[in-house]
């Protein structure tokens, strides 16, 4: 990006301001006239708020061009590099562990915990309720139980869902004519 800080009738198009030394003009695009000049700020903002990468007017996609420090090294630190390294490491450790932990509980504690509850419920002896926590801590059929599970929590899950549909069509006694929800949408707004 070019900059240039003289003319006064020069302003940003987004701000309306003129440009100044410690906040330079620019022309990233290839518009001309009044709307060509913009702050770097007031275009990253744009850029944020509107999510485009291009100028809506002429289509000219920004680019950047990074800039460096004067006294920035010509090659990068082994101190630094090994730093980076070791957090990115970090990062992916952490990532792994997360989703090993989410997917351990969802597809191994939450199907097994469902599974053994609903059996000593169902099973209808005190006894068998009595001795849930020291069944939850089985080892034996972990395989099946886990599978079993599965199939107690998608039920459920199922039910759950269908329910709350249920409750949906009772309250509004039936599907809204297109119009109606359209209108109720734009209202929410
Ligand atoms: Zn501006
Ligand atoms: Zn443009």
């Amino acid at each position: 990006m070019d900059s240039e800080v003289s003319n006064t009738d020069i302003i940003c198009r987004v701000c309306r301001s003129e440009g100044l030394v410690e906040r330079p003009l620019f022309h990233p695009c290839i518009c001309t006239g009044s709307i060509k000049w913009i702050h770097q700020e007031c275009l990253m903002q744009w850029m944020r708020y509107s999510r485009k990468e291009y100028c809506e007017l002429c289509g000219h996609r920004f680019s950047f061009t990074p800039i460096y420090s004067p006294d920035m090294p010509r090659r990068l630190p082994l101190k630094d590099l090994a730093a980076g390294l070791l957090s990115s490491i970090a990062t992916a450790v952490k990532y792994w562990f997360h989703y090993t932990l989410v997917a351990i509980a969802w597809l191994g504690i939450v199907p097994l915990t469902a599974c053994r509850i609903y059996r000593a419920l169902f099973a209808g002896t005190i006894d068998a309720i009595l001795t849930l926590p020291f069944d939850m801590l089985a080892t034996e059929n972990l395989a099946s139980d886990i599978f079993q599970g599965c199939f107690v929590v998608t039920c459920t899950l199922l039910a759950f869902a269908g329910l709350v549909w249920l409750r949906e069509q009772i309250l509004h006694g039936g599907p809204a004519p297109r119009g109606r929800s359209c209108g109720e949408r734009w209202s929410g707004c």
